[in-house]
């Protein structure tokens, strides 16, 4: 799914509150970060190794699926049978199995929608009850659309018939989003079982219920030309994951925690009305039935052209939007290995497709292709496929080979979301009063960002199959922190959220929870589950590992856990393991604590070697007497002519007014022969060095102002005009983790004059005024205002209103109306 908190805030689908719910996190516990990570991650046993890697009994369960279904455009429903065939690979023996209804939960008695709260974390828009205030309470017309939508359609499931292969009935039993099906004989290790499902849903409206799926229907007038487009995931009972860490993870689908799925073959037919273009997760396996010959050259030309090729164009895609038929046709998809499979159909679909040529022996050619109405216009034309390559070159490079046939991008009502083969992507342009169409800039970044990020979640999860519905962050803030490095190296001035300044904010506010908290309880998905972990991984890959050490470890980790199943143990052990760096700290500062990272320069001293030589100590620190600045006193009473007593009665001095308390005698110069002779000769030695030398001691005094352990990264300015930086492990902070010192030594005419923490801002230090010694003047803006005059809206007048004429408005005259 698409950051809920998008930098380009374009995003309907999820709009996280920032209500300051009642939960007041302490901030910077100073927990010992260097305790070993072992006493809270689960043992390794055979199934999942120390190293994080799969055990050597590693399993997991293979579900594959045989589905028929028709979509019935008129109805906008579902009718559909699946035959499922389970094969039980684990040691245990199974009574029942656990199926996945996504679709029950936009029933209005769902757990979701029980428990869905008035205003606050996770609601759609404002809604919030102010009793006290004179402002009423607000109910966003988004909200009232849903509530309508739910009440005016019969939703979920309907379950018309479950049986298994000799068509004899087996009882199931629904519980919310899950079912039960209890199985006649017990599944043993090893054994297959095959069952049939007959079953129908009616489609939601994507845009009223925020679904990660729907339909949306286009206004029926000429510039829009009515139609549909139909995206469907979530679309079939699907079996729920069985595994060696949970058992069943038939956890309720609530929303927000996404979709834990085994791996299996999936052979899929999809009845649809002939004029639509159908994408689906797969391989199509009957393009005779359902493309025209030249789409078919088309495509076959597009496996090595140099930019796009048109399967669909744009006047044939109006053509069809034009006409409507009752006629149908069935397009059957093949897909091996694959978690999920989701689809879309539209005639309003335009296709353009171009062939990835990866190279390898397991799948050299991957055809990229994209389908959009078209109101997706030339922004999808240059930008959706062209993302989808660049998408597969860089996680390619951090992973593995992508391994399936095709890699899809499909415009339709979702903002983002992905599925095996497909993702979903919302960016459009806008239509002109002329009839053109154009994107605005933000538009622009939406429509890449959202393509690399959605096609990434192929890989991370689709493919690295970690479990959404308990950890987001193992697919969001894994595929984040890619979208990332493959954003960068597309266009680095678009902001794409994943620098360690770009999650200080979150990380000092005390409205937070762990990254390591089950998805559903998550507050501000957005920077918790997609920001923190991305920034913390370039932080470790950038700052702490180096590229070259975590490069090699991550991708140890993908190919670990291609095709497999893996843990947030797992991810922590592979990182560590395969780095051979400790990284408990860190683990357990960023993603078991809500500390921040403040670290704060205090002071610095300049230090100088006493020689222990009577004669170079005591004139030293007769010059420093000297150095001290003199009694304002003494100044004026020198100003005034005031002559001292003795100056006026010269015959009264002594001895020590010619000499001061730093006069050496022989007493001290003997005393320091003693000395030296009591010294071993590399005692003596290495002081005679020193002396020679005579660098500078400086010892900087650091504290820890966030609780988080960071590496102190120091930039040092010198007299002479010259830069050196140093980098201090955060094992600096191991015994005293609130402050610590260190002593800098420099040659004698290496004078150092200033010193920065963190001048890169790579750590996410969430205050940057105390890194700096001398402090400095930290820039900012303030301006200028003109006050206000009260508004007089309440006060109606109404004797000159009534005068006025009454007028309608269509879309037009709104827009000249705003611009007035
Ligand atoms: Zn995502």
């Amino acid at each position: 799914m698409f950051k809920p908190l998008s930098m380009v805030a374009l995003l309907s689908c999820f709009a996280i509150g920032f209500a300051n719910a009642a939960i007041n996190q302490t901030k910077g516990d100073f927990e010992d970060k260097f305790r070993q990570l072992d006493e809270s991650l689960p043992t390794p046993n055979v199934y999942r190794n120390a190293a994080g890697e799969p055990g050597h009994e590693y399993w997991q369960q293979q579900v594959d699926y045989q589905i028929k279904a028709k979509l019935d455009e008129q109805k906008r429903r579902i009718e559909a049978s699946e035959q499922i065939t389970y094969h039980n690979n684990s040691p245990d023996t199974l009574k029942y199995l656990w199926m996945q209804l996504e679709q029950n939960k936009f029933r209005n008695d769902s757990m979701s929608a029980m428990t869905t709260t008035f205003g606050g974390i996770g609601n759609r828009g404002p809604a919030t009850a102010s009793a006290s205030s004179d402002k009423p309470a607000q109910l966003s017309l988004g909200a009232l659309r849903r509530q309508q939508f739910t009440d005016d359609h019969d939703l979920g499931f309907d379950i018309q018939s479950v049986t298994d292969s000799n068509g004899n009935k087996l009882k199931f039993t629904i519980v919310g989003t899950n079912m039960r099906i209890d199985l006649p004989r017990h599944l043993k290790p090893g054994k297959k079982t095959v069952f049939n499902i007959d079953y129908a849903f009616n489609i939601v409206e994507e845009d009223a219920v925020t679904a990660r799926s729907g339909y949306e229907h286009f206004p029926d007038d000429e510039r829009e030309g009515g139609n549909d487009i139909f995206l469907l995931a979530q679309w079939f009972p699907r079996l729920h994951a069985y595994t060696d860490y949970e058992a069943w993870t038939n956890r309720e689908f609530i929303g927000r925690g996404e979709f834990t799925l085994e791996f299996g073959n999936y052979e899929v037919e999809l009845t649809v009305p002939a004029d639509h273009i159908v994408s689906a997760t797969g391989e199509l396996q009957n393009p005779k039935n359902v493309l025209t010959s030249t789409q078919r050259k088309r495509l076959k030309q597009a496996e090595d052209a140099e930019r796009i090729v048109f399967v669909v164009t744009a006047e044939e895609a109006l053509e069809n939007e034009k006409e409507g038929t009752d006629a149908t046709k069935t397009w059957k998809f093949s897909a091996n290995n694959v978690r999920d499979f989701a689809w879309a159909s539209s005639r309003k679909f335009m296709w353009d497709a171009r062939g990835h040529q990866q190279g390898g022996d397991d799948q050299p050619l991957v055809m990229a292709m994209s389908f959009y109405p078209k109101e997706g216009g030339k922004l999808w034309e240059k930008y959706s496929t062209e993302s989808i390559i660049q998408t597969l070159e860089v996680y390619s490079r951090f992973s593995f080979d992508y391994p399936y046939p095709v890699a899809q991008s499909v415009n339709g009502p979702v903002g983002g979301m992905e599925y095996p083969m497909i993702t979903f992507n919302g960016p459009r342009t806008e239509l002109q009063k002329d009839g053109s169409r154009t994107y605005s800039q933000a538009e622009k970044r939406f429509l890449i960002s959202v393509v690399i990020h959605e096609i990434g979640h192929i890989y991370f999860p689709m493919i690295v199959n970690s479990d959404e519905r308990q950890w987001t962050w193992m697919d969001e803030g894994l595929n984040s922190f890619l979208d990332g490095v493959a954003g960068r190296e597309w266009d680095p001035s678009i902001p794409w959220g994943v620098e360690p300044r770009d999650v200080v904010d979150y990380m000092k506010s005390s409205n937070q929870v762990p990254i390591m908290t089950q998805s559903d309880s998550v507050l501000r998905l957005g920077p918790n589950a997609y920001t923190k972990p991305a920034a913390a991984l370039n932080i470790l890959r950038e700052t702490i590992l180096g590229r070259e050490l975590f490069d090699f470890a991550f991708k140890e980790y993908a190919q670990r856990w291609k095709y497999k199943r893996p843990t947030p143990s797992d991810f922590f052990r592979t990182m560590e393991e395969a780095s051979g760096v400790d990284l408990d700290w860190f683990w357990r500062g960023w993603f078991y604590s809500t500390d921040h990272v403040d670290i704060s320069i205090d002071k610095i001293y300049k230090l100088r070697l006493d020689t222990h030589d009577p004669d170079i100590d005591f004139a030293r620190q007769r010059q420093e007497e000297l150095d001290k600045p003199e009694s304002l006193t003494d100044i004026r009473n020198k100003a005034e002519g005031r002559k001292l007593w003795i100056e006026r009665f010269p015959d009264i001095t002594d001895f020590y007014d010619e000499n001061d308390r730093f006069t050496v005698t022989n007493k001290e110069r003997n005393a320091y022969q003693k000395f030296l002779s009591k010294l071993k000769p590399w005692e003596k030695t290495a002081l005679e060095r020193a002396v020679k030398e005579d660098k500078n001691y400086y010892v900087l005094d650091f504290s820890n102002k966030g609780g988080l352990v960071m590496p102190i990264i120091l930039e040092l300015t010198f007299a002479d005009g010259s830069v050196e930086n140093q980098y201090i492990p955060a094992e600096i902070w191991r015994r005293t983790p609130k402050a610590v010192s260190k002593l800098i030594i420099t040659d004698k005419d290496k004078e150092l004059v200033s010193v920065t923490v963190d001048p890169h801002w790579e750590t996410a230090d969430v205050d940057v005024s105390n890194n700096h010694y001398p402090p400095k003047i930290i820039p900012s803006r303030i301006e200028a205002y003109k006050t206000k005059k009260r508004s007089g809206k309440v006060y109606r007048d109404i004797m000159q209103d009534i005068k006025t004429e009454l007028k309608t408005y269509d879309e037009d005259d709104i827009e000249e109306d705003d611009n007035n």
